[in-house]
C-alpha cells in the first residue's frame, strides 16, 4: 500500500473524520447513559421516600406503630429491600430495612442522618466495606409536630458496573469500527479510482513510448471526463511541438550534410595544391578539423532526432549481449592502450536482450570512449555485464577526472559538457550520453550515473533481460558475429570519415 496514494489519503482522511465522530459519539453516549442512570436512581430514592411519607407516616398517628412496623416490613422487607430504608425520630430508629443482601452492603455502620445536614438532598457516601452508595434524606413533620427523618439509599455498584461495561464496549468497538471502515473504505475506493489508474498508466505509456496513443476518455460526465479530454488535448499540442522540433533538427542536420561534405572536399582539394604557404596549410587543416567536428555533431543530431522520432530503422532481435560487449571492447582496446589505460572486462555468459546490435554496440562505444577520454594516462577502466532482477546490467567505471556533483543531473542533456570537458583539447560534442540515453529509452532501458569528482565515474545501463528457451539459444548462437565486418574504426578514421555508416564509434 502506497501511503501517499490518493486512495490511501482519502481513506485516511475519512477514517480520521469517522474516528472524531466516533469518539464524540462515544463520549456523548457515556455521559448520557451515566446521567440517565444517576437520575433514575435519584428518582427512585426520591419516590420511595415520598411514598413512605404519604402512605405510612401520614396515617401513623391514627393507625399506630404496630401497623406501621407491619406495613413497612411488608413493603420494605429487611435485608431484601433495595433501596434500603431507615426512619428516625429524635435519634430513635422507627424502622430499618437492615443490611442489604443483594448486592451485600452493610448499612448498619452508616451514621444516622441529622437535621443539620443533607436534607432533601442526594449525597454520595461509602459503606464501611467500601461500596459506593447514594443516600437521600427527607424530613417529615406530622400534623402534631413530630419530626421524622426518612432515609432511602441504594448501592451505586450496579450503575458503576454498567458504566464500566459500556466504557469497555466503546473502547473496543471504536477501533474495531475504524479498522473495518479503513479496510472497507480502502477497498471501495479502488472502484471509483480505477479510471484514474487507467488514465495514469496510459499517460505513463504515452510518455515513455511514442506519443501516437491517446488517453482513454472516461465517459463519467464529471471532472474525470474533463481531465481525460484536457490531457488528450495537451498531448496533441505536445506531440505537435515535439514533431516540429524533431523535424527541424532532422531537416537541419540533413541539409547541413551536403554543404559540409562539399566544404570538406574543397578544403582537401586546396590542401593538395602545390607550394601552399605554411600559414595557409595550417588554416586549411584547422578548418578541416572543425569541419570534421561539425560533421560529427550533425551526424549525432541526426541519430538523436531519428531515435526520438522512432523513425530510426532498428532491427530488434534477440541478442547475446556479452559477445557484443567483448567484441566492441576488443576493437577499442587500442584507444586505451594509447593512453596506457588498463581496460578490464568481466561479463556473465548467456545474457540476452532484445535490441538492435548496432545501437547496443554504440552504447558500449560511447561509454567506453568517454571513459578513455576522461581518464588520465595509466588509469583503469572496468566493464562489467551481469544479470540482476530480470535486467541486463552493463557497468562502465573508470578512475578518471569524475564529474562535479552539481553537473551530474545535466550530463544526459544535449550539448551539455562539464567545464573540465570543455577545456580539454580532445573535446567531444556533448551528445554522446544523450545518444546512449535515447538508445536506452528505445530499448525500454535506463541509464544512470555516479561520479566522484577527481576520482571515478560509473555509468550503469539496464536493459530488460530476455528469457530464451534452449532451442532459441542454440538458434541464436548459430548466427556468428564476423569480427572482420564488425571491425572498429580507429578514432583517426572517425575524424576522416564521419559518414553515417560508421556507427561503431562514439558519435
Ligand atoms: P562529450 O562528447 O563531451 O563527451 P557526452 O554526452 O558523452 O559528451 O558527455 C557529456 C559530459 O559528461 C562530458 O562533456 C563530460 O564532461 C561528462 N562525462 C561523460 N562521461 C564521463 C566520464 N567517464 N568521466 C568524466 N566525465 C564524463
Amino acid at each position: 500500500m502506497n501511503r501517499n496514494s490518493l486512495r490511501a489519503r482519502v481513506t485516511a482522511f475519512y477514517v480520521a473524520m469517522l474516528a472524531m465522530a466516533l469518539i464524540f459519539f462515544s463520549i456523548a453516549v457515556y455521559i448520557g447513559v451515566r446521567a440517565y442512570l444517576t437520575k433514575s436512581l435519584e428518582r427512585s430514592l426520591n419516590t420511595t421516600a415520598h411514598s413512605i411519607e404519604a402512605d405510612y407516616l401520614a396515617p401513623l398517628e391514627v393507625k399506630g406503630p404496630a401497623w406501621f412496623q407491619a406495613e413497612m416490613s411488608e413493603s420494605y422487607p429487611p435485608g431484601i429491600s433495595d433501596p434500603f430504608v431507615r426512619i428516625f425520630e429524635a435519634g430513635k430508629v422507627l424502622y430499618d430495612s437492615g443490611d442489604m443482601r443483594d448486592p451485600p452492603v452493610r448499612i448498619s455502620d452508616l451514621p444516622h442522618p441529622t437535621t443539620a445536614e443533607g436534607l432533601n438532598d442526594f449525597h454520595r457516601t461509602h459503606s464501611s466495606t467500601g461500596q459506593p452508595l447514594m443516600v437521600y434524606t427527607v424530613a417529615y413533620t406530622s400534623p402534631n409536630g413530630r419530626l421524622i427523618l426518612v432515609e432511602t439509599g441504594a448501592s451505586m455498584e450496579p450503575l458503576q458496573h454498567l458504566l464500566h461495561s459500556l466504557f469497555l464496549i466503546l473502547l473496543i468497538a471504536t477501533p474495531g469500527i475504524l479498522f473495518i471502515a479503513a479496510v472497507g473504505g480502502y477497498m471501495l475506493m479502488a472502484r471509483p479510482l480505477r479510471p484514474v489508474v487507467a488514465l495514469t498508466e496510459q499517460a505513463e505509456h504515452v510518455g515513455r513510448k511514442q506519443m501516437g496513443e491517446r488517453l482513454p476518455i472516461i465517459p463519467s460526465g464529471d471532472e474525470l471526463e474533463r481531465l481525460s479530454l484536457a490531457l488528450n488535448r495537451m498531448i496533441d499540442r505536445l506531440e505537435e511541438a515535439l514533431a516540429h522540433n524533431q523535424r527541424f533538427s532532422a531537416d537541419a542536420s540533413h541539409e547541413l550534410r551536403t554543404p559540409l561534405t562539399i566544404i570538406r572536399g574543397e578544403l582537401e582539394a586546396l590542401l593538395q595544391m602545390p607550394a601552399l604557404p605554411a600559414q595557409a596549410m595550417d588554416g586549411i587543416s584547422s578548418a578541416l578539423e572543425e569541419g570534421d567536428r561539425m560533421s560529427r555533431i550533425v551526424h549525432s543530431l541526426m541519430t538523436i532526432s531519428r531515435l526520438d522520432a522512432g523513425g530510426e530503422r532498428m532491427e530488434m532481435v534477440p541478442v547475446e549481449l556479452a559477445s557484443i560487449v567483448r567484441v566492441t571492447l576488443e576493437h577499442m582496446s587500442l584507444l586505451a592502450e594509447e593512453k596506457s589505460i588498463a581496460l578490464s572486462c568481466q561479463t556473465d555468459e548467456r545474457i540476452y536482450v532484445t535490441g538492435d546490435v548496432m545501437r547496443l554496440k554504440q552504447i558500449v562505444v560511447n561509454l567506453v570512449d568517454n571513459a578513455i577520454k576522461y581518464t588520465p594516462t595509466c588509469g583503469a577502466i572496468a566493464v562489467q555485464l551481469f544479470a540482476e532482477r530480470q535486467r541486463a546490467v552493463l557497468i562502465v567505471s573508470d578512475t578518471g577526472i569524475g564529474i562535479p556533483a552539481e553537473a551530474l543531473p545535466a550530463v544526459f542533456e544535449r550539448f551539455y559538457r562539464t567545464d573540465q570537458a570543455r577545456s580539454r583539447v580532445s573535446g567531444g560534442t556533448g551528445l554522446g550520453l544523450a545518444i546512449v540515453k535515447a538508445i536506452c529509452g528505445s530499448h525500454d532501458g535506463t541509464l544512470s550515473i555516479e561520479s566522484v569528482e577527481g576520482k571515478s565515474t560509473t555509468l550503469r545501463v539496464e536493459l530488460p533481460l530476455l528469457q530464451l528457451s534452449q532451442r532459441e539459444i542454440s538458434d541464436l548462437h548459430s548466427i556468428v558475429v564476423n569480427p572482420q565486418t564488425d571491425r572498429m574504426p580507429s578514432r583517426e578514421q572517425v575524424c576522416e570519415k564521419p559518414a553515417e555508416d560508421l556507427i561503431h564509434r562514439k558519435v
